[in-house]
C-alpha cells in the first residue's frame, strides 16, 4: 500500500491546479488519472475562459462587479452568490498566472490578452487561444507539474496516470484513501492518504448526444455519492445549441462570438422573432439559443427536421483560419464541409454537468478529508445554467481553493497516515466484487444497457421536459436496474488489464445511479429554470424552488432534500434580455 498526504483524482485543469496549490505548500502530492493529464476533456476546451480584464475598448469598463452579476444572472439567480464573487474576483488573478507560467493567449494589437464575446457580457471578456484554449491551459499547467515532479524547490508531485480510482475507503467519516486499478497491470492498488480531492470532470456520458469526451462519465460522481456525499441540482445540464450534427462534436460559442449566425430553411436569423434572444441574438445564453433552435427544428423550418446552419462563411477565410481554425479542421475532418464556403449543419447537444459533488466555498465536501473541484464539483457558480467561459475559469479558481483548503486540513490533523485496515480492507472488497463481475453470466450485454438509458435520458430528459416523460424516464431506469442485475460478461479476458468490458460495467452502475438523480430532481422541481425547462410548469418559481437541490444515497434509495441558495448582494428579478 502507497501512501501520500493528499492523492489527487483527475488529471484535468482543477486536477493539476488543485495539485499544483498543495505542492505550493510543501506537501507531497500523487494524481491518480485514467488517461494521461494532457488526454483530459478540459483539453478540448476551444471558446475561452472568462475575466474582467477590459482589455479592449468595448470591454474597457468591464469589472468583477459586472462580470458576477452577469454569472448570477446567467444562473437564474440559482448560484451562490458568494462563491459567484469569489470566483469573479481571482479570474484576473487566475489568468495573468497562466500566462506568466507561458500560456500562449491569442493578443490584441498592443500585445494584451485578446478577449472575446461570450453569451452573458454582450462584449469581449472571454480570453481566448485561436480555438483551442483548453488545449493550451492544460499543457501550461502540466509543464509545471513536471517541474515539480522531482524538484529539490519543493515537496514532489507525483502522477500515475492509466490509474481508474474505482472506491474511496472512508474511516469513521473520514477518507483517508482510495483504490485504483492499474489498468496497465490489471491490478488494484491501495492509496492511503490524508486527504482526496476529486476532480474527475462531467458525466455528461450519461447522455446519448453529448460533446464530451468518452471518459467523461457519471463515475467520477458516483463513487463519492455511493460513501456518503451529496450530489446538488444534477437535474441542470447544459445543452450546447450548437453542436455538430451525427457526432455532437462542439461547434464552440466562439463561432458566434466573432460574428457567425444561426439561419433556420428560410434562410432567416431565426433568433430575431424569440423574445429572449431578439436582443442579444446569436450571444444570448446557451438555454435560451439552444431552446430557440429546437423550437425551429420542432416547427418544421429546420433541415431535415433535425438541425439549423450556423454559418460563419461571411467571415472570410483568413478570419476563420486566425480565429477558428480548429471549427475550420473539424468540420472537414467530421462533416465533410469547408465552413469557408458552407454553413455549419448544427443541433443541441449535452454539453456540461451543472450539478455535482455538493461542497462548501473552500471545496469541502460533507466527507471529512475530501475535496472536490472543477465540473465533478457542485460549488454552485453556475446555478441552473453555466455562461460559456466561466468553466474553465472554475476549474483554476477553484482548484486552486480546492488545492488551499485541503493543504491547511491536512496541516491541521493532529494524526495523519490513519485508516490503513480500512483502506485494506477496501482493497479486498474490490478485489472480491471484480472476480464477482467477470463471472457474470446473464442475458443483457453490458453495452446495450448503457447505450439504452442513454438514450432515454436524451430523449426524455433533454432540452425540454414533461412529467409524463420524466415518469416514463423513471421507468426505463427501473428496467435498466432490473436488466443490470442480469447481465454477462461478454469480454473473452477475464484479465483486468485494458479490459474495457469491466470498466463498461462500472461506468454503467455509475449511469444508472446518476441518471436517477436527474430524472428525480427534475421530476420534483415543477418549475422553468435556466437548463430546465419544463413544458407543464413554463415559469420560474421563486417562492417554492429558489433553492438547491441535495440528493443522498442509501441501499434504500435515493432521498432528495433541499437547502437555500445563498444572495448576498442581487436579489432575483426576471431575466430579461
Ligand atoms: C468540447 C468542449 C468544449 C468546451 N469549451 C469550453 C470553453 O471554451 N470554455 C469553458 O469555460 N468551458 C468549456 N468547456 C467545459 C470545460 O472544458 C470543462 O468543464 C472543464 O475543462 C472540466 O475540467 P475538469 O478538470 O473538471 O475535468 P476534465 O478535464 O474532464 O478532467 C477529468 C479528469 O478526471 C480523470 N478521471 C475521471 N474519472 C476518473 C477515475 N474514476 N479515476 C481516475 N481518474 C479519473 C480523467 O482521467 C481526467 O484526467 C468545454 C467542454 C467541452 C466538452
Amino acid at each position: 500500500m502507497r501512501y501520500f498526504p493528499v492523492i489527487v483524482v483527475g488529471g484535468g485543469l482543477a486536477g493539476l491546479r488543485a495539485a499544483l496549490e498543495v505542492n505550493m505548500h510543501n506537501i507531497p502530492v500523487c494524481v491518480l488519472s485514467r488517461v494521461h493529464p494532457v488526454r483530459s476533456h478540459s483539453l478540448a476546451a476551444q471558446g475561452g475562459i472568462n475575466g474582467a480584464l477590459g482589455n479592449h475598448v468595448r470591454g474597457s469598463n468591464d469589472s468583477v462587479e459586472k462580470h458576477a452579476f452577469d454569472t448570477v444572472k446567467g444562473s437564474d439567480y440559482l448560484g451562490d452568490q458568494d462563491a459567484i464573487i469569489r470566483m469573479c474576483n481571482d479570474a484576473p488573478l487566475r489568468i495573468y498566472e497562466m500566462e506568466h507560467w507561458g500560456c500562449p493567449f491569442s493578443r490584441t494589437s498592443e500585445g494584451k490578452i485578446a478577449q472575446r464575446p461570450f453569451g452573458g457580457a454582450g462584449f469581449p471578456r472571454t480570453a481566448y487561444a485561436e480555438d483551442k484554449t483548453g488545449h493550451v491551459l492544460l499543457h501550461t499547467l502540466y509543464e509545471q507539474v513536471v517541474r515539480f515532479e522531482h524538484s529539490s524547490e519543493r515537496a514532489d508531485i507525483t502522477v500515475l496516470d492509466e490509474m481508474l480510482v474505482t472506491s474511496l475507503a472512508v474511516d469513521d467519516g473520514r477518507c483517508t484513501g482510495v483504490i485504483a486499478l492499474n489498468l496497465k497491470t490489471g491490478n488494484f492498488e491501495a492509496f492511503q492518504s490524508d486527504a482526496v480531492i476529486f476532480a474527475t470532470g462531467g458525466s455528461g456520458r450519461v447522455y446519448s448526444n453529448s460533446t464530451n469526451a468518452l471518459i467523461s462519465t457519471a463515475l467520477g460522481a458516483y463513487i463519492p455519492f455511493k460513501d456518503g456525499a451529496p450530489l446538488k441540482d444534477m437535474e441542470f445540464i447544459q445543452f450546447h445549441p450548437t453542436t455538430l450534427i451525427g457526432t455532437n462534436i462542439l461547434m464552440t460559442e466562439g463561432c458566434r462570438g466573432e460574428g457567425g449566425f444561426l439561419v433556420n430553411n428560410k434562410g432567416e436569423r431565426f433568433l430575431a422573432n424569440y423574445e429572449d434572444s431578439k436582443k442579444a441574438m446569436e450571444v444570448a445564453p446557451r438555454d435560451i439559443v439552444a431552446r430557440n433552435i429546437q423550437r425551429e427544428i420542432d416547427a418544421g423550418r429546420g433541415f431535415e427536421n433535425s438541425y439549423v446552419h450556423l454559418d460563419i462563411r461571411h467571415l472570410g477565410e483568413k478570419k476563420i483560419n486566425e480565429r477558428l481554425p480548429g471549427i475550420r479542421d473539424l468540420c472537414i475532418k467530421f462533416a465533410n464541409i469547408d465552413p469557408v464556403t458552407d454553413p455549419i449543419p448544427v443541433q443541441p447537444g449535452q454539453h456540461y454537468t451543472m450539478g455535482g459533488i455538493d461542497t462548501d466555498i473552500n471545496g469541502a465536501s460533507d466527507i471529512k478529508g475530501l475535496f472536490a473541484a472543477g465540473e465533478c464539483a457542485c460549488v454552485s457558480v453556475h446555478g441552473a445554467n453555466r455562461l460559456g467561459g466561466n468553466s474553465l475559469l472554475e476549474t483554476i479558481v477553484y482548484g486552486a481553493i480546492a488545492g488551499k483548503s485541503c493543504a491547511e486540513y491536512v496541516s491541521s490533523l493532529a494524526q495523519t497516515k490513519t485508516g490503513a485496515e480500512k483502506v485494506e480492507a477496501k482493497l479486498r472488497d474490490e478485489e472480491r466484487r471484480a472476480r464477482e463481475i467477470v463471472a457474470k453470466d446473464g442475458d443483457y450485454l453490458i453495452c446495450d444497457v448503457r447505450d439504452e438509458l442513454a438514450q432515454t435520458m436524451a430523449q426524455k430528459v433533454g432540452l425540454f421536459r414533461k412529467e409524463d416523460q420524466l415518469r416514463s424516464a423513471l421507468e426505463d431506469i427501473e428496467r435498466a436496474k432490473d436488466k443490470f442485475k442480469k447481465v454477462k460478461f461478454n469480454a473473452k479476458s477475464k484479465s483486468l488489464s485494458y479490459n474495457y468490458e469491466f470498466i463498461n460495467y462500472l461506468e454503467t452502475e455509475a449511469s444508472i445511479c446518476v441518471s436517477e438523480v436527474i430524472v428525480k430532481g427534475a421530476l420534483e422541481r415543477k418549475e422553468s429554470r435556466g437548463s430546465h425547462f419544463r413544458l407543464d410548469f413554463p415559469k420560474r418559481d421563486d417562492a417554492n424552488f429558489l433553492k438547491h437541490t441535495v440528493a443522498r444515497y442509501s441501499k434504500e434509495g435515493i432521498t432528495l432534500s433541499y437547502k437555500p441558495v445563498k444572495i448576498v448582494k442581487w436579489e432575483p428579478k426576471e431575466r430579461k434580455y
